[in-house]
């Protein structure tokens, strides 16, 4: 398996693989860049099919970070962990503490945080072995915690910045939207498009998730394989990343493309293929930056709960821009944003990089 030739390989500063037989860990993290500070994203716990499609996500996924970090102003560059699940290894408090000594060696280049797979108590695990770590709950009104309220914030307030740039109209009073998966983040938005009176289609392929959020909010239910072709005026994609690709764009109905997940786009070039169907889409790295916002300000221990608040209601004008110049300019949503965030790492490459030390307040 080759890394330099990788498609998904750009340039990334480094690329760390663990193993600990005694534990069963299996992780790698990719540091792609440190441009603008450490490097911070997540820790994905997935069963991937192979090696090297665990490697293919933690490429993609940790350039992802880079970009979104950039475009929402964080001191942070981008990287991302992945820990390959499988019968062997389930996950105990000894393999996430594995993991955390992972984390803790490479000496603050990477700080790690939940993401699919790895809940706020694995975090907590992870914590005994290194400080290199955010998305722990704090107390009082100190900003930090589960990101996932953050980012469905963030993401509900950008998607109705879209309906208003595609649909005419940002109330979302009657509007159809479709919610492909309901966990942590499709929960919490499907709170806050029903509040705002959206009416919601959901699939789930966990029917303890589906069931969780029918108790608190009426939606329709459909299969995982149909919810993407949905007849809804929005689809929120909040599972996983890949499925916006030449094989489901032409069966899409929704006029707006607005979720959470990560790598929502296939390839690049399925950003041209959704404005030839003449589909709005919110670039998923800029819509769904209010967990990272939450994450850095704890990790800086610079902020209030009201701070991140203040800056999470700030994605819907970075959206709104986005989708401005790319109108403007006649090009697809995703290469404006890319170009954007190319620019700022960029312009900060030029600069002295920023040591975790010196980043580091708490
Ligand atoms: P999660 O694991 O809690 O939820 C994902 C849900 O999707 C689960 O309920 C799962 O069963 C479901 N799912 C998986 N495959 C599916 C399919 N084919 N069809 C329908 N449902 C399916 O994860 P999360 O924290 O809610 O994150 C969701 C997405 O948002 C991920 O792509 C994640 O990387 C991204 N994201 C999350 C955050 C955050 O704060 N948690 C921040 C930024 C981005």
């Amino acid at each position: 398996m080759s890394v330099f030739e990788h498609p998904e390989f750009d340039h990334h500063e480094s690329i760390h693989f663990f193993d600990e037989p005694s534990t069963g860990l299996k992780a790698i993290i990719a540091i792609s860049s440190t441009a603008l500070g450490p490097a911070a994203g997540g820790c994905r716990r997935w069963r991937y099919l192979s090696d090297a499609d665990a490697l293919t996500d933690v490429l993609r996924l940790s350039r992802g970070m880079t970009y979104k970090n950039a475009v929402a102003g964080l001191p942070f560059g981008g990287g991302k962990a992945v820990i390959l699940a499988d019968d062997a290894s389930p996950k105990s408090p000894q393999l996430l503490r594995a993991f955390g000594r992972a984390v803790d060696s490479l000496g603050g280049r990477y700080i790690t945080a939940e993401d699919v797979g790895i809940t706020v108590d694995d975090i907590r695990i992870v914590r005994q072995e290194t400080t290199y770590v955010t998305g722990l709950p704090q107390s009082g009104e100190d900003a930090g915690g589960d990101p996932s309220p953050w980012t469905a914030m963030g993401v509900f307030l950008g998607l109705k910045a879209a309906a208003k740039a595609r649909l005419g109209s940002d109330s979302l009073d009657g509007v159809k939207v479709a919610v492909q998966g309901v966990g942590n983040v499709g929960f919490h938005l499907c709170k806050l498009l029903a509040d705002a009176g959206a009416s919601l289609v959901v699939a789930d392929i966990n029917r303890e998730n589906l069931n969780r959020v029918a108790n608190i909010v009426p939606v329709t239910e459909v299969a995982p394989n149909e919810i993407l072709f949905a007849d809804v005026d929005i689809l929120a994609p909040c599972a996983l990343g890949n499925i916006l690709s030449a094989q489901t764009i032409p069966q899409i109905k929704a006029r707006v493309i607005a979720g959470a997940a990560n790598n929502q786009l296939s390839a690049e070039i399925d950003g041209e293929r959704l404005v030839e169907r003449g589909i709005l889409y919110a670039p998923d790295y800029v819509i769904n930056a209010g967990g990272v916002i939450s994450c850095a300000r704890e990790y800086l221990a610079r902020s209030l709960e009201d701070q991140v608040r203040i800056e999470v209601s700030r994605i819907p004008e970075r959206l709104t821009k986005i989708f401005a110049d790319a109108e403007r300019l006649n090009r697809p949503t995703n290469k404006i944003a890319d170009d954007l965030a190319r620019r700022i790492v960029a312009n900060a490459s030029n600069g002295t990089p920023a040591t975790p030390d010196t980043r580091r307040i708490a």
